[in-house]
């Protein structure tokens, strides 16, 4: 069973479900209908999640339905691929929108004949001010715009000027529908704002039929109206919009009245959401793709071995509210690890190979010995692992000069292999350099199962593979995609970027189940962390990621040994 279908979240109240709450019960809302309005011009990133979380969420909990809509309005960014993978991971994160996914484009003509209407009655202009002497001209917070030229002109011309404009006319940005407001509102947003952009561009659903675009400010609201959305929840960022969102909507024949919430988006430490950025680092390939596990995608987290379940419960966590605030990047890691552990296969690999040669094994001879998938789950069952003459440990395991308190192989030591026998370390096997390339060790055949007759007791378990059946293979470890805190805080965010965001180990040895571990579903490498196969391995030479360490990584353990060379 997936790590995902074992464990559901409860999303706790919040300021949106407490509004949604009180409309059902004033009866203002006889159905609750929300969306999750993605622009696709990129994948998802985690902070959508946040965002359709709360929406499938609240369409779910109080018997409503959530549509999926892409703002399509801007055909120079937009891309089918992204248009498909916003579907897939809206549905790996485990929400369906049934029959209603829809398109702004859908709704091109209606629009069309709404930014008419809005000109019949005096309520928009058609202007063809110079781009630059606009933006001018809008004024600033502290001074009123200065009011177009254009503005007076009459309804017949606006409507042929805005009928030329949609049959191709005219050049990119020759000229702009405006809606006719207030050119000294203290909110920029209601100085005439422009709701129609001439943009000679192919668009992924409607092909050519368009060369004028509707603004996002234009077509959201009217969006909403068409399909009947009760609260269009949206970040905070919109609150200024919101005036213009009610303005359009008391000023067209719309179908109904949507209400507009707004609430903090996601940020995470060391971590950037503008899809803008994100952008950017695919294509000038910082990282390997939308999909790289370093990046803050649901694509990303996907293939790192996160599972659907610990972003939702990450999200309900986080919960809802107006504040902004920034998550630590330790709660995501929790959350993840609360998620696996209960779920994840035990398994053995080692990292960094050091070679244990046990001398009084025969060396014609293996044996089969039973470990334990899961410690606390019974049903997970058992596997076969082979024990023979040598085995790999990790480096980190053994020092030869050991400090106080360093448990594990030294010289003289005696250790408990897991699920094997207690070893001890009898010789060290040394390069010309002096560097540590084996182990030799012995073992007492008296502790199979891992426990001595005579009741002794070693200090420390060691992970191991045998050499015989490991299969070589990669490890990704990663760290943060950014080197800081809060990434382009003093500007250029790509000079943020940590240049040791991965470390790649090759030669790891891992025992033989995990050259057919399922892609993407994460196990636990006994005394590592989680771990998931990502798709650029094969059977032969498995490539896996850590999805998360088994603890805060930023807490170093007190004491670890590491031979001079490996
Ligand atoms: P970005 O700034 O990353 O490009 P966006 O807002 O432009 O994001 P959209 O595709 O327009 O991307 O977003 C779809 C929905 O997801 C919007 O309702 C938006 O408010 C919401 N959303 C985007 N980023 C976050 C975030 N970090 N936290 C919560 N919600 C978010
Ligand atoms: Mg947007």
């Amino acid at each position: 069973m997936p790590a995902d279908d074992t464990k559901t979240e409860t999303a706790g109240r919040d300021f949106i479900r407490d509004i949604v709450q009180s409309d059902l019960d004033a009866g203002r809302t006889q159905t609750v209908v929300t969306r999750f309005p993605p622009e696709p011009n990129g994948y998802l990133h985690i902070g959508h999640a946040k965002s359709i979380c709360l929406n499938f969420g609240v369409g779910q909990e109080f018997a409503g339905r959530t549509h999926l809509r892409f703002d399509d309005t801007n055909p120079t960014k937009e891309e089918q691929e992204y248009i498909d993978a916003i579907q897939a991971d809206v549905r790996w994160l485990g929400y369906d929108w049934g029959a209603n996914l829809f398109f702004a484009s859908d709704y091109f003509e209606q629009l069309y004949q709404w930014a008419l209407h809005l000109i019949r009655n005096g309520d928009a202009y058609v202007d063809d001010t110079p781009p630059d002497q606009m933006r001018a001209m809008r004024g600033t917070l502290t001074e009123a715009g200065t009011i177009s030229p254009n503005r007076n002109r009459s309804i017949e011309q606006n409507v042929a000027l805005f009928e030329q404009m949609r049959a191709g006319k005219f050049e990119n940005g020759a000229c702009v529908l405006r809606a006719k407001i207030d050119m000294s509102s203290g909110n920029m947003n209601l100085r005439d704002p422009v709701l129609y952009r001439i943009m000679h561009a192919h668009h992924p659903r409607t092909g050519d039929a368009w060369c004028i675009y509707p603004t996002y400010d234009y077509a959201h609201g009217q969006s909403d109206a068409i399909e009947g959305i009760t609260h269009s929840i949206c970040t905070l960022e919109f609150e200024d919009h919101k005036p213009l969102y009610d303005w359009l909507l008391d000023h067209l024949p719309v179908p109904s009245k949507p209400r507009q919430y707004e609430f903090a988006r996601l940020n995470i430490g060391y971590t950037v959401m503008s899809k803008r950025i994100l952008n950017r680092l695919v294509r000038e390939g910082h990282v390997a793709g939308w999909d790289d596990p370093r990046m803050p995608t649901l694509a990303g987290l996907r293939r790192r071995g996160v599972p659907a379940a610990a972003v939702r419960g990450f999200i309900a966590k986080v919960g809802v509210a107006r504040a902004n605030s920034v998550v630590d990047l330790a709660l995501m890691d929790f959350t993840i690890r609360e998620t696996l552990n209960p779920v994840a296969a035990r398994r053995m690999a080692v990292l960094r190979p050091l070679k244990v040669i046990i001398e009084n094994y025969p060396a014609d001879q293996t044996e089969t010995l039973e470990a334990v998938n899961h410690p606390d789950v019974p049903d997970m069952g058992t596997r076969a692992i082979t024990f023979g003459r040598e085995i790999w440990v990790e480096q980190d395991d053994f020092m030869e000069v050991p400090p106080k308190k360093f448990y594990r192989l030294s010289p003289g030591k005696e250790v408990r292999l897991r699920y094997g026998y207690f070893i001890t370390c009898t010789q060290v096997i040394k390069d010309s350099d002096g560097n540590v390339v084996a182990l030799h060790a012995t073992y007492d055949p008296a502790t199979k199962g891992g426990n001595a007759p005579d009741g002794r007791k070693v200090q420390a378990t060691l992970h191991w593979v045998a050499a015989t059946d490991a299969v070589d293979g990669e490890v990704r470890l990663y760290n943060t995609l950014f080197a800081r805190p809060d990434p382009g805080a003093d500007g250029d965010v790509m000079a943020d970027i940590n240049p040791h965001s991965v470390e790649i180990l090759a030669g790891c040895k891992l025992e033989p189940s995990l050259a057919t571990a399922p892609v993407g579903q994460a196990v636990q490498f006994e005394r590592q962390g989680y771990f998931a196969a990502d798709p650029d391995g094969t059977r032969s030479a498995p490539v896996f990621n850590r999805t998360v360490g088994l603890r805060d990584s930023y807490a170093k353990p007190a004491v670890t040994g590491r031979p001079a060379a490996g």
